[in-house]
């Protein structure tokens, strides 16, 4: 994607020279494998592992230590995020003001390691998430080596986009009411029906980052919405299961299959229209 001196938000908050290094970090192993699967693109599940989380990391999670300076790689990848974010703002901004509504623009914190939000501690085996208890987005960048390595995506700067955009979903979606109302729809479901509902909330925000692909267009370049495919493929529930456990259990899906979610975003990519995201009235 075409970003170099475009506008960079100044709604990052980069924690990474000051996140907690490695002590915290409960990747790798059995539960991290757990939290990742249950967390992959966390958003609303976010919330619940957290608690989880701290327990597991006995408050080490708190612990904060100095660590090394940002690499060159780690700058310039910073400023790729802020230009991210910045065409996520100014895309939502303008949408929402077509529709009478006014856009809160979130913050999106980067972390190394391990990190403390209002939805309780979470360390990079999280995967990236949006908690919307402070309406922020956390992402450990080195998440998408994983995507590429673990989950075979062709990785690509458009795989992060991709992701961000993803996450800015969920924020739209607290925005609009929708995270709110699907919890409440949640309470007293079977854990499948339940689950379902997870599954449409996941799949409108790949729709609403489908969305904001067409509206930046005209920034896109070969290959792009290949890498934002391959990655939304990776991380598909049926994907992801049939990587760690050798078998699919579709009850347990909580955020859709790879073809469900390559669907979304492409609907969202082809049409730019908000009001065609309706996973809710289709996939249930
Ligand atoms: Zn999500």
């Amino acid at each position: 994607m075409k970003w170099k001196g475009s506008r960079q938000s100044d709604n990052v908050e980069d924690r990474r020279s000051i996140s907690g290094g490695g002590k915290a970090i409960i990747g790798g192993g059995v539960i991290g494998i757990i939290v990742l699967l249950l967390n992959l693109f966390g958003g609303e599940t976010g919330q619940q592992i957290a608690p989880i989380l701290e327990q597991m990391q006995g408050g080490q999670g708190q612990q904060t230590e100095a660590a090394a300076p940002l690499s060159k790689e780690d700058e310039e990848m910073g400023n790729f995020v802020r230009a991210m974010l910045a065409y996520n703002e100014d895309t939502w901004t303008k949408i929402f003001t077509q529709h009478g509504m006014t856009y809160e623009k979130p913050k999106l914190v980067l972390f190394k390691g391990a990190v403390q939000t209002a939805c309780g501690g979470a360390s990079s085996a999280s995967g990236p998430f949006y908690c919307p208890g402070d309406r922020k987005v956390y992402m450990d960048l080195d998440f998408f080596e994983e995507l590429k390595t673990k989950f075979g995506a062709k990785g690509g700067d458009f795989a992060i986009a991709y992701v961000i955009a993803h996450e800015i979903g969920h924020h739209i979606q607290t925005l609009m009411g929708t995270s709110s109302k699907m919890r409440q729809e949640q309470q007293g479901k079977s854990e499948a029906e339940a689950n379902k509902l997870s599954v449409a909330l996941e799949l409108q925000a790949d729709f609403y980052a489908g969305v904001w692909a067409h509206d930046n267009q005209e920034k896109l370049e070969a290959g792009d919405i290949e890498e934002a495919l391959s990655a939304a493929s990776a991380v598909g529930d049926d994907a992801i299961q049939s990587k760690m456990q050798g078998h699919v259990v579709p009850d347990s899906f909580t955020h859709g299959t790879s073809e469900q979610r390559m669907y979304w975003f492409k609907k969202g990519y082809k049409t730019g229209d908000i009001t065609q995201g309706t996973t809710f009235e289709e996939i249930r």
